[in-house]
C-alpha cells in the first residue's frame, strides 16, 4: 500500500548537531521539535528520499506577486534560486526551469513542481492550512516509505511563498527563502532551529541569513546526490584532493573546516567571499567563515571569534554599521565597559525585558546592562543626556545650550533637513547658523494650533507668534494655494505660509482646495501605486508596506510614517490597529499613531509584534521581526509560531538590524 508522508509524526531521533545536515526524515521544526516521517526505516544519506533520476524542474507562476516584487525581480530571483543549488560543486542533481506554472495547487501530485506566491490570507489558509503570520514560505515534497531499507523517490514538490502582506519582501530575502524551500523540495530538513549563520536550512531566518547553500548545506547535497569531488567548496584534507585550488582551513562557527578553495582578487562565485587567509593569500571562503577583525567589513565573511550564545568581552558580532554596510563589532559588558579599548564606549543592546538580555541578563531603562558592542566615542544615544564624561555614540552629536550646558545627543541636519528622523524637525539653534541644524523631536501641533515653543509643532511647522505655522522653505510647501510664502524676520532664510491656515473652521472644508488629494493624508486619497504630490496623484509610492519600519513619510507606500512605522489615517475602514491611538488633530481624518508597547506587548493585535522602531520607540509592527519562522517542510510544521525568540534591538540609531539571542 502506498502511504504518502504528508503528515509529520514525531518519534524519530533528530540530529542535534548544528554542524550537520538533515533530510526530510529527520529534521527539526521551528520550535526545535524533532520531526520524522513515520516510515519504518532508518534515516540516513543512503535511505532518505530523493529525486530519481536526479533532475527537478520547477514551474513558476509569474502572474500573482506581492506588490514589492516586480515581475523583473521575481524572474531574476527564480534564476538566482535555481543557480544557488546548481552551482554547488560535486553533486549530480540538476535543477531546471519548466516555464510558466499551470497550477496553483499546493501539495497536489499533478506532475508539476509549482512555485507560486499566495497574496490572499484566505487562500493561504485554505491551501497551506496554517496562519500566514509566521511563515515566509512552505514546501510539500511527498514520497512513499518504500521498502528494502530505502524510501521511495520524491514524487512532486510544491512551494508557496507568503505574499499576504505579513512580511515585507523588500526587507526579507526572496532568494534566501526560496532557496531554503527548494532545499526541502530536493530532500533536506532543518538541521537546527536557529542557526542561519550555519546553514541555509536553518528553521528560522535571521540577521545573517545566506542566499546560497553554506558549507553544511553543500555537504548535504553532495551526500544525497554524490558526484565528482575536488571542486570549489568540497570538503578536503589536503591540496592534492582539490581540483579548484588549495585546500584551506578556516574557522566556521567556531570550528575549523577544510574545503577546496581558489585564489581570488576581489570576488568569488557561489556566494563565497574573497578574504585573506593566513598562509594562503586571498582565497574564496564561505560567507560564514570567521575571518574579519573588529572594524573590518563583514557579512560576508564572518567575524573572527564570533559571539555564539553569549555576547561579551572577547567575542565579536557582525552588525549593520549604519553606513550602508556591516562591520565587526567587539562584544562588551555595558555595566563595566569590559571588552572595549581606551577610546571606545560599550553601547548596550536595546531590550523590552530581562529575557532579551540573555541568561541572567538585566534590562534597565530599555537597555541591557550585561551585553553590548564597542563603539567609537561615547555611549549616550539619540535623545539622551551628554556632556562631561558622557559622549554620544557615532551618528549623533552632543548639542548644548549657548552656555555649553544641558547637552543632548541629537542628529545634525543640513539646510534641507536631511539627517533627521521622520518624527524630528531640523532647526537652527543659534541665530548665526545657516547650514547645519539639529534634529529636534517634533510635536503634534498642526497649522493654526496654539504653541508656546518650537517643539510643540509638527515636522515642517514652526511656532511663530504663538501659532504653529507651515514652513515653505527647504522642501516644505503651503497646503493652500491662496497662501503666499513669506520670509521670517531674522529666520535665517526660513519662510512661512501667510496667512496662517488652519483646520479649525470645519471638517473637510479645505478638501476642495488642495487638489485631488490632500498631502497631509499621505497617499491615502490616491489609487494604490500612486503618491500624493502637491495635491495631485502621480505614479510611484514608497516601498514600505503598512506597519513596516520607516524613517520618513516618503518611505511608506501609503505616505504616512509615525514613530518609525508606516501607518494610516483613522477614518479608513477598520480604523486604527491595536496599539495605535487616533490623534484627531494631526491630519484631516486623524492619524493612527503607535503607542509604546515597551511595557505591554499585549496591546499589539495578532500578527503584530512589539519592535524597536527607527524613531527609537517600541511600536506594534508587522513583518519586521528579526526572528521569524522561515518555513517548514510540511504544512503542519509550518504552523509553528514564532516561538518567543527574543529580538534584541541594537540601540544607538546606527545599528538598526536586529539579531536574536539563542
Ligand atoms: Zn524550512
Amino acid at each position: 500500500m502506498r502511504r504518502l508522508t504528508l503528515a509529520l509524526i514525531a518519534g524519530l531521533t533528530a540530529s542535534a548537531d548544528v554542524h550537520a545536515f538533515a533530510f526530510l526524515c529527520n529534521g527539526v521544526d521551528a520550535n526545535n521539535r524533532p520531526g520524522g516521517d513515520g516510515c519504518n526505516q532508518t534515516c540516513s544519506a543512503s535511505t532518505a528520499a530523493r529525486w530519481e533520476p536526479p533532475q527537478v524542474d520547477f514551474a513558476f507562476d509569474d502572474a500573482t506577486r506581492p506588490r514589492e516584487e516586480s515581475l523583473a525581480e521575481w524572474q531574476s530571483h527564480q534564476t538566482a534560486t535555481i543557480a544557488a543549488w546548481n552551482d554547488v560543486s560535486g553533486h549530480t542533481l540538476t535543477l531546471g526551469d519548466a516555464g510558466a506554472a499551470s497550477f496553483r495547487e499546493f501539495g497536489e501530485i499533478n506532475g508539476e513542481n509549482s512555485i507560486f506566491w499566495i497574496t490572499s490570507t484566505t487562500e493561504f489558509q485554505n491551501q497551506v492550512r496554517a496562519s500566514p503570520n509566521s511563515i515566509l514560505g512552505v514546501t510539500l515534497a511527498p514520497y512513499n516509505c518504500g521498502s528494502g531499507g530505502r524510501r521511495g523517490p520524491i514524487l512532486d514538490a510544491d512551494i508557496v511563498m507568503n505574499g499576504t502582506g505579513v512580511f515585507n519582501w523588500d526587507q526579507n530575502s526572496v532568494v534566501s527563502t526560496m532557496a531554503h524551500e527548494v532545499g526541502h523540495a530536493i530532500g533536506f530538513g532543518h538541521p537546527c532551529t536557529d542557526c542561519s549563520n550555519v546553514a541555509l536550512m536553518s528553521a528560522t531566518s535571521g540577521f545573517d541569513e545566506s542566499d546560497v547553500p553554506l558549507f553544511d548545506d553543500q555537504e548535504a547535497v553532495r551526500a544525497l546526490y554524490p558526484g565528482t569531488p575536488g571542486g570549489l567548496g568540497t570538503a578536503c584534507t589536503n591540496d592534492g584532493q582539490c581540483t579548484s585550488g588549495p585546500c584551506v582551513t578556516v574557522p566556521i562557527n567556531g570550528t575549523n573546516r577544510s574545503f577546496c578553495s581558489q585564489t581570488c582578487t576581489t570576488t568569488c562565485p557561489n556566494g563565497m567571499a574573497c578574504a585573506a587567509v593566513a598562509g594562503e593569500g586571498d582565497v574564496c571562503v564561505f560567507s560564514n567563515a570567521g575571518i574579519a577583525q573588529p572594524g573590518d567589513a563583514c557579512g560576508p565573511p564572518g567575524c573572527v571569534d564570533e559571539c555564539t550564545s553569549t555576547i561579551g568581552a572577547g567575542c565579536n558580532l557582525c552588525l549593520d554599521n549604519g553606513n550602508n554596510g556591516s562591520s565587526c563589532f567587539a562584544g562588551c559588558v555595558p555595566s563595566s565597559g569590559a571588552g572595549c579599548g581606551a577610546d571606545e564606549g560599550c553601547a548596550p543592546f536595546g531590550c523590552n525585558n530581562n529575557s532579551e538580555c540573555g541568561t541572567g541578563g538585566t534590562c534597565t531603562n530599555g537597555a541591557c546592562t550585561n551585553i553590548g558592542v564597542c563603539v567609537a566615542g561615547g555611549t549616550a544615544l539619540r535623545g539622551q543626556a551628554c556632556g562631561g564624561d558622557i559622549g554620544c555614540v557615532a551618528g549623533v552629536t552632543c548639542v548644548t545650550d549657548g552656555n555649553g550646558n544641558n547637552g543632548v545627543c541629537l542628529g545634525l541636519c543640513d539646510g534641507n533637513g536631511n539627517g533627521c528622523l521622520s518624527t524630528e524637525s531640523c532647526l537652527y539653534l543659534f541665530s548665526n547658523e545657516t547650514t547645519t541644524g539639529a534634529c529636534i523631536p517634533a510635536g503634534t501641533g498642526v497649522e493654526g494650533d496654539a504653541c508656546t515653543d518650537f517643539d510643540q509643532c509638527a515636522r515642517g511647522l514652526i511656532c511663530l507668534g504663538g501659532t504653529c505655522s507651515q514652513r515653505c522653505d527647504r522642501g516644505f510647501s503651503c497646503g493652500d494655494a491662496s497662501q503666499t510664502c513669506t520670509a521670517i524676520s531674522g529666520g535665517n532664510g526660513m519662510q512661512f505660509c501667510s496667512p496662517v491656515g488652519g483646520e479649525g473652521e470645519g471638517e473637510g472644508e479645505g478638501e476642495g482646495e488642495v487638489g485631488e488629494c490632500d498631502p497631509r493624508r499621505g497617499n491615502f486619497d490616491c489609487p494604490v501605486g500612486d503618491r500624493c504630490d502637491d495635491g495631485e496623484c502621480v505614479p510611484g509610492e514608497g516601498e514600505i508596506g503598512l506597519y513596516g519600519f520607516c524613517e520618513r513619510d516618503s518611505d511608506c507606500a501609503d505616505g504616512l510614517c509615525a514613530n518609525g512605522v508606516c501607518t494610516n489615517p483613522c477614518d479608513i475602514e477598520g480604523g486604527c490597529a491595536g496599539g495605535y491611538r487616533c490623534e484627531d488633530d494631526a491630519i484631516p481624518g486623524g492619524l493612527c499613531v503607535p503607542d509604546s508597547c515597551r511595557d505591554d506587548e499585549a496591546i499589539c493585535d495578532d500578527g503584530f509584534t512589539c519592535e524597536y522602531s527607527p524613531a527609537q520607540r517600541y511600536v506594534c509592527a508587522r513583518g519586521v521581526a528579526g526572528g521569524i519562522c522561515n518555513c517548514a517542510s510540511t504544512g503542519e510544521q509550518g504552523a509553528a509560531p514564532w516561538s518567543g525568540i527574543a529580538v534584541v534591538g541594537v540601540v544607538g540609531g546606527l545599528l538598526r538590524r536586529r539579531r536574536r539571542l539563542a
